[in-house]
């Protein structure tokens, strides 16, 4: 029912020609299996853009502006995405959350911008060890969620996907066991009923935190696991499609 979606968030990494010989391999390889997204840095957007263009991968920039224009040095806003080709935009990153103080706030305020220029919002949720180890696991993640379910309508939700990315697990090599990430996973959709069994039955819940080509059917055979938001693996070809090919 739910179509799984493997998604390269290459953070603060590649170069122009980097981006251009990923993004070529990966058009080459024409997956078919699922949905496929690359998260580039911000300089290398607008030729992706150009090279996706009527390309089935899909593109998505890892962070937005709350504002719209103006006075915001430094800043990039949703429009200005959407002006280059992006489809999706990250939100809530840990990466963000811990060291630019991205608050629950400023993730419902991106998630609202990037709705209404009609794009899809991928929110990142997912706990530390020190959370996971006092048996805060799900408060943590319910919490980090309970803005967007109680501000969104219905209709917004198909514009959404989560992405459950325990910080522990984010570029460690440690990976949550299938089991560990089926449980959270089936949490968040129970939290989802919450605002309709539709939004629960079709919002995609991506895995992320050292995903890889060797650990991905695994993690993806889950029933709640719809796919993977994948940082360090989705800088090679070989690594990314191989996870893209184990669906
Ligand atoms: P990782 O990162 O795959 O390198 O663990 C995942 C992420 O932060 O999105």
């Amino acid at each position: 029912m739910r179509r799984l979606l493997v998604a390269g968030n290459w953070k603060m990494n590649a170069s122009s020609s980097m981006a251009e010989a990923l993004l070529s391999d990966i058009l080459t390889a024409d997956i078919q299996s699922c949905d496929v997204a690359v998260f580039p840095p911000f300089p290398y957007l607008a030729a992706a853009g150009v090279r996706l263009s009527n390309a089935a991968v899909q593109l998505g920039a890892q962070n937005c502006a709350t504002a719209d224009s103006g006075a915001y040095t430094g800043e990039v806003s949703v429009a200005m995405l959407q002006d280059v080709g992006c489809q999706l935009v990250l939100v809530g990153h840990s990466e963000r959350r811990a060291l630019f103080h991205e608050t629950d706030a400023v993730v419902l305020a991106k998630t609202e911008k990037i709705l209404a220029q009609d794009m899809t919002a991928v929110v990142c949720v997912g706990e530390t060890l020190e959370q996971r180890q006092s048996g805060n696991a799900e408060l943590i993640v319910k919490q980090q969620l309970s803005a967007l379910l109680h501000q969104l309508k219905e209709a917004q939700w198909s514009q959404v996907v989560i992405a459950y990315e325990p910080v522990w697990a984010i570029g460690t090599g440690e990976t949550a066991t299938p089991e560990q990430a089926q449980q959270m996973h089936a949490f968040i959709r129970s939290l989802l009923a919450g605002v309709s069994q539709k939004v629960a039955d079709e919002t995609r819940v991506l895995y992320g935190g050292s995903v890889k080509a060797a650990n991905a059917a695994e993690l993806f055979a889950q029933p709640d696991i719809d796919g993977g938001l994948v940082g360090g693996a989705s800088l090679t070809a070989e690594e990314f499609l191989g996870i893209c090919r184990s669906i």
